[in-house]
């Protein structure tokens, strides 16, 4: 996932899961939103997702005792996504210490965030067409920082 530069310094974004009980903030934003249509995000979003990647030390999660990890990638042990038990809202994947992508879909708007490209292109759901004119990747083949 892209670590791009913060959006805009002083800046604290909110948000929380459907039912309240996790909530989460995001000081200093980085940028860009990423869509990811990968099988794991459809499946688990019910479409797919949109997410920013931050340093830990820039998020804080209240009520994390009601998350759930869910360890997606066997092979990959470090990979979990965090929904919250109640209310099933899907909110968090990490991938690698230190670092946590939060779902652009739990926070509060305005968000200031814009979508930079798509990612897993190759397995997106044949029911809807990415026509945004974004860059689209076929895989995880996107550009690194
Ligand atoms: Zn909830
Ligand atoms: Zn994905």
């Amino acid at each position: 996932m892209q670590k791009g530069p913060e959006t805009k310094s002083g800046t604290v974004l909110h948000g929380h899961c459907l039912c309240g009980a996790v909530k989460v903030e995001i000081t200093d934003p980085k940028g860009p939103a990423i869509a990811c249509h990968c099988t794991q995000c459809r499946r688990q979003s019910g479409n797919y997702i949109v997410s920013t990647y931050h340093p830990n030390e820039t998020v804080t999660i209240t009520g994390a005792q009601h998350l759930k990890w869910f360890h997606s990638s066997p092979d990959r042990p470090r990979i979990r996504r965090g929904f919250c038990a109640t209310c099933g809202s899907n909110m968090f994947w990490e991938c690698e210490e230190g670092w946590i992508s939060v779902n652009s879909g739990c926070l509060e708007t305005p968000t200031g965030l814009t979508t930079a490209y798509h990612i897993y292109c190759a397995d997106k759901g044949d029911y809807y067409e990415i026509a945004d004119g974004l860059p689209q990747y076929a895989k995880d083949d996107y550009p690194s920082d």
